[in-house]
């Protein structure tokens, strides 16, 4: 295959402090030999553990970057052992518009692994993180939200892996994260997805859902920033001794089928009945949708398809043919001590 477009200004082998940039040629209208210039920092000091942290996956989710540019503008050389590479903003075009997927070819990076050197804009920056970067890693975080459309109980979440060993040590990562819940996600669309590439690779992968909505709040920044520290501290990138030691515990979720996954099969106005964070029995009404067309029609309720916990929910006031309007999670376990 061939090379890739994409030039990085630092060095990944010096020690130090590095703030540059993934360069990638994109000739435009208003840049005829331009490039987009994705933001990276690299931080090293000696041999151990590298460490891949990742916000901006999708454009419009906030607590990744917001906590991983605090992180690059304060975290030193002196202060870890080991390698971080840090890209806040990783679609960086759908990060500058706001918007979960790229305005410049529409790609969702997460549908796009593992990339293509001579694809799109987002299939070339998918193809630098699967060919470049995570063969550079040890540990993978990559922070997500809900985004414009969604919202979440904070969570951060593995995959069922067929390496029962390396389930293990995602899930010991994921538990150092310490967010108030804990995932064992089920996707319904796994095609492309980094977390795929990451965990193909035999790599200790944590992916998250931290709130949603199109922005963030003060308490999901915090739970990503203690999030962040929790990880590097479990990869021993940094002294277990330096992170917040409060004591604090996390809800074990499970997402073992596709009964959890509630979608609307009319578009409307959604009332939501219950709320993120409720237990629902099944049969519960979860939500209506009311027809926006005419006044006077029955709205159309839509009920749980088995018990548990409400973890996540359509965001917007209206809905469409084909939403996720609700996930009910089991839970596993209650208020487990997180553990570094
Ligand atoms: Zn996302």
């Amino acid at each position: 295959m061939r090379a890739s477009p994409i030039s990085p200004t630092v060095d990944f082998e010096a020690d130090g402090e590095q703030h540059g940039f993934l360069k990638l040629p994109y000739s435009r209208n208003d840049s005829a030999w331009g490039a987009v210039m994705i933001p990276i920092t690299v931080i090293k000091r000696g041999d151990g553990p590298t460490v891949l942290l990742t916000g901006g996956n999708h454009g419009d989710e906030y607590e990744g970057p917001i906590a991983l540019s605090k992180l690059a503008s304060t975290l030193k050389a002196g202060d870890i052992n080991g390698r971080l590479i840090v890209v806040p903003f990783m679609n960086y075009p759908a990060f500058r518009a706001g918007t979960r997927t790229s305005p410049i070819d529409a790609g969702n990076l997460n549908r796009s692994f593992p990339g293509h050197p001579d694809g799109t804009v987002t299939q070339k920056i998918a193809d630098y993180f699967q060919r470049h970067l995570l063969p550079l890693a040890d540990y993978v975080l990559d922070i997500h939200a809900g985004g414009r459309t969604l919202d979440f109980l904070p969570f951060a979440a593995t995959h069922v892996l067929a390496d029962a060993r390396q389930q293990a040590r995602c899930e010991a990562a994921m538990r150092a994260f310490g967010a108030p819940y804990s995932m064992r996600m089920l996707e319904l669309d796994s095609v492309g997805l980094y977390d795929s590439a990451a965990e193909e690779a035999g790599k200790v992968f944590v992916s998250t859902e931290l709130g949603g909505g199109g922005s963030s709040t003060a308490a999901s920044v915090a739970i990503a920033e203690r999030g962040v520290y929790g990880f590097l501290a479990h990869a021993g990138i940094i002294d277990k001794e330096s992170v917040i030691s409060e004591a604090r515990t996390t809800t074990l979720l499970d997402m073992p089928d596709g009964a959890c996954y509630t979608t609307s099969e009319h578009a409307g106005l959604l009332e939501m009945c219950r709320d993120l964070g409720d237990m629902v029995s099944e049969g519960d009404v979860l939500a209506r949708v009311h027809d926006i067309t005419r006044s006077g029609a029955t709205p159309v309720e839509y009920r749980a398809k088995r018990a548990g916990l409400l973890a996540a929910r359509h965001f917007p006031g209206l809905v469409q043919t084909g939403d996720t309007v609700a996930v009910v999670a089991d839970i596993i376990e209650r208020n487990i001590p997180v553990t570094i």
